[in-house]
């Protein structure tokens, strides 16, 4: 009986090893702490600001809807009119690393930009 009950147990973890093989070769599982998945409240937008600027660069010259950082939100001067944007200066900097670049206007050619 013991040898049925040994047999048994080999043949179900094998097929479970071989299933959890299968399962892990497959997927990927990833731990994550509730703190670092969900905001308790939303960010304020004065805090779309680098901690340091010591990433920063200046990369002012060129006109770029994106920051060599990945980034695409900027810090920017505008004016308005009439509630829409009316002027915006050119220099810019980045919310995520802090560096300064060109923002782009209607005639820069936008396949360019890309
Ligand atoms: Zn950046």
């Amino acid at each position: 009986m013991k040898l049925i009950k040994y047999m048994f147990f080999s043949l179900l973890t094998g097929i479970l090893g071989k299933a959890l093989t299968i399962f892990f070769d497959k997927n990927v599982i990833l731990i994550a702490d509730r703190e670092d998945v969900y905001m308790d409240e939303p960010l304020d937008i004065n805090t779309l600001k680098p901690d340091t600027y010591d990433n920063a660069m200046d990369l002012r010259g060129t006109p770029t809807h994106v920051c060599v950082c990945g980034c695409n939100v900027w810090h920017l001067k505008v004016m308005f009119e009439e509630s829409q944007i009316s002027q915006y200066f050119l220099d810019m900097e980045c919310a995520s690393c802090g560096s300064l670049a060109t923002a782009p206007t209607p005639v820069d050619d936008r396949n360019e930009l890309d």
